[in-house]
C-alpha cells in the first residue's frame, strides 16, 4: 500500500502541481488569479518539542507552499490564501502525536485552543514519522498537516474541514477519503461554503 501514496515532482525550474502515482499520474495546472475576492489569511505554526528546536527543522518553503496552494486549489475557486505569521509553538503532546492513537484529533483540538487565531486560518505542522496513520486533521480554522503531506491534497482537505468542509465520496472530489492521489478539485456547493466561511471570519464574528 505504501508505494501507492502519492509522490511529490517539483521540477527544478519551473513549478510544478505534479501528483504522480504508480497507477494514475494526475497534473494539476497551476491557475493564478491576481486578485481574488475571498482573502484568507494563514499562519503556518510549526509544532517543536522543546526550546532548543525551530522550524528550520521543518525545511519549508512557505512561499512555495502558498503557491502550491494557490495556484491548485484555491485561485481557480477565486480564494486568495496569503500568508500571515510564521510562529512556532512548543509542544511535546502534539509533536509526538503517536502515543494518542485514535484520540489525535481531540488532542489537537485542545493543545491549540490557546495557540489559534481566530480571525484566520491555522495551518500546524508537524512531523510525520511521529504519527502512525495521520496525513492531517481539519477542525474549525484549523489544521494540522504532517510534513510529508504538505505539498498533496492532504492540505486542501484538511482546509477544506477547517473551513465547515465535510467528507464525501465522489472520486477526485478534494474531500473524498478514497484514492487521495486522484483528489484535485472542489464542487460548487463546497466552494460556496468556503467562501461563506472566509467572509464570516473575515468579519470577525
Ligand atoms: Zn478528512
Amino acid at each position: 500500500m505504501k508505494k501507492l501514496l502519492p509522490i511529490i515532482l517539483i521540477l527544478l525550474t519551473t513549478y510544478s502541481c505534479s501528483v504522480e502515482d504508480d497507477s494514475a499520474p494526475l497534473f494539476i495546472e497551476p491557475i493564478f488569479v491576481d486578485n481574488p475576492t475571498a482573502k484568507l489569511l494563514v499562519d503556518i505554526i510549526y509544532v517543536v518539542p522543546s526550546e532548543n528546536h525551530d522550524k528550520s527543522m521543518y525545511q519549508l518553503d512557505e512561499a512555495k507552499y502558498l503557491e502550491f496552494l494557490n495556484g491548485c486549489f484555491f485561485n481557480r475557486n477565486d480564494i486568495g490564501i496569503e500568508m500571515g505569521e510564521s510562529r512556532v509553538v512548543i509542544n511535546s503532546e502534539l509533536y509526538d502525536l503517536k502515543d494518542n492513537r485514535g484520540n489525535e484529533s481531540a488532542v489537537f483540538s485542545r493543545e491549540t485552543q490557546d495557540s489559534y487565531k481566530q480571525d484566520r486560518l491555522n495551518i500546524y505542522v508537524i512531523p510525520r514519522t511521529n504519527t502512525i496513520a495521520i496525513a492531517g486533521i481539519g477542525l474549525r480554522q484549523r489544521a494540522l498537516i504532517t510534513d510529508e503531506f504538505l505539498f498533496q491534497s492532504t492540505s486542501p482537505h484538511e482546509i477544506g474541514h477547517a473551513l465547515g468542509l465535510f467528507h464525501c465520496d465522489v472520486e477526485g472530489n478534494i474531500m473524498t477519503r478514497v484514492r487521495p492521489y486522484l483528489r484535485k478539485d472542489f464542487d460548487g456547493n463546497q466552494i460556496n461554503t468556503m467562501r461563506e466561511r472566509i467572509l464570516s471570519i473575515n468579519s470577525d464574528e
